[in-house]
């Protein structure tokens, strides 16, 4: 099937008689006719329901669709649902680290990743090496170490949109037996399948465009199945925690018993059995039908983006556009080859301030604003703009941010599904 006809009919298939809406199974558990059959799913030898916190028929079906989204071999593929975005990445990394162990990951990435992985894995042992995203082959080879488990990066990152090049990431990371774990929350798999490029993992917050309609928060992992985890092993002793017997379900193999499906699993029965960040069947419900148009919103957020950066970027007013979709963009060629058709929703821009205070003239134009909502959120139909330096990065002096390439006058700006002429209003008479 194509793209557009996964969205709208992927995972979910009812039988004679069904309904045709997905159905949301509120029940934290299932019933069995004998107890062997409850002793057989304990020890993984059964597929079946047991218990909500790991397993359940709602969150499967948007599970299994957005892996037919972002896989090409669905035998190979598979995915677990998360409770949020934040919780999507940690347990993509604590899937396969552990105390001693190092990452990589690209410098500009959303900040909530930046503190998740540097001053929380920190506290658990795992130390983490961020790298400019734009770093070659050889930059990247030189910085992974005897302990470097995995890299990870972001197709655009958050709020500068830089685009990675999933290539020479994904050479480098299997070229060092590790595997590349892209958070593909921006671009989604209609622009961009990194999986296609030699990534391995994909994370999203399906908070964002996955849902689309800003209606719950959630996250998932898609693993490719495309990763040997027996083959790392036996080359550099990594990755025990999959291939050597796991002792609280009888001593099973995630690699021997699960082949491709040894990452989720483990994900699964392991991580969301004891750190239960388990996602609601009705939030799993909302999500399912906001992919149901995924390939209909994401072009229409592009179309109007491009519109709307092409704007500010003519305006005298406006010092910088970032958006990888216009041809001045140092970023354009490499969109190109990744995301062909488009890039996201999202761009971010930098108000002209002359003499006077680029925060304030920040703040000053998205006060303006009475079309575009202020949103601690992207990537919705609604537009929507935030100014990271008073919010996200209100932490950091001036010098701090300088440094992360985030202005005191940088604009964050979500264009949503509105008219886009009543989206460019709107700025005009701002910046006005
Ligand atoms: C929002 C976001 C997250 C975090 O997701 P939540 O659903 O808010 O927990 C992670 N990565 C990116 C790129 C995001 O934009």
């Amino acid at each position: 099937m194509n793209f557009e006809t996964n969205c709208v009919r992927g995972g979910y298939s009812p039988k004679s008689g069904d309904s045709v809406v997905m159905p949301i199974v509120s029940s934290t558990t299932y019933r069995y006719d004998t107890t062997e059959e409850v002793n057989e799913l304990f020890d993984l030898e059964r597929e079946g329901y047991f218990y909500s916190r790991i397993e359940n028929p709602t969150v499967s079906a948007v599970e299994k669709h957005i892996a037919q989204l972002e896989s090409d071999d669905s035998d190979k593929s598979a995915a677990l649902m998360t409770s949020s975005g934040q919780s999507a990445n940690l347990f993509a990394v604590l899937n396969i680290c552990s105390a001693g162990d190092h990452i990589i990951c690209a410098r500009s990435v959303y900040g909530g990743t930046v503190n998740l992985f540097q001053h929380r894995l920190s506290t658990l042992g795992i130390e983490v090496t961020f790298i400019d995203n734009d770093s070659s082959y050889e930059q990247i080879c030189s910085s992974i170490k005897k302990n470097t488990k995995l890299l990870f990066g972001e197709t655009l990152s958050n709020p500068l949109l830089v685009v990675l090049d999933i290539d020479v990431w994904a050479k480098a990371a299997n070229d060092n037996n590790i595997p590349l774990i892209i958070d593909n929350t921006f671009a989604t798999p209609y622009f961009c399948k990194p999986l296609q490029f030699g990534a391995n993992i994909v994370t999203h917050s399906s908070t964002k465009y996955l849902d689309g309609h800003a209606l719950q928060v959630s996250g998932i992992i898609v693993d490719g199945g495309n990763f040997n985890w027996e083959n790392a092993y036996s080359k550099t002793g990594h990755f025990g925690q999959l291939v050597e017997p796991d002792e609280t379900y009888k001593g099973i193999s995630y690699t021997k018993h699960f082949k491709e499906k040894a990452y989720i699993t483990k994900a699964r029965v392991q991580l969301m059995r004891d750190l239960g960040c388990t996602p609601s069947p009705f939030n799993a419900f909302l999500l399912n039908n906001g992919v149901q148009t995924l390939h209909l919103r994401m072009k229409q957020h592009f179309e109007n983006a491009l519109k709307v950066a092409q704007f500010l970027e003519s305006h005298p007013k406006i010092k910088k556009v970032n958006f990888p979709g216009l041809k001045s963009n140092e970023y354009y060629n490499v969109a190109k080859k990744y995301m062909p058709l488009g890039t996201s929703g999202v761009l971010s821009f930098e108000v002209n301030s002359g003499n006077n205070d680029a925060r304030q003239c920040a703040a000053d134009v998205i006060n303006a604003f009475r079309l575009i909502n202020i949103e601690v959120n992207v990537a919705e139909i609604r537009s929507c703009a935030l100014h990271p330096a008073s919010s996200t990065h209100r932490q950091m002096s001036d010098e701090e941010l300088i440094n992360s390439g985030i202005s005191s006058g940088l604009i964050r700006l979500s264009v949503g599904l509105e008219s886009v002429e009543d989206i460019i209003e709107d700025l005009e008479r701002s910046l006005k």
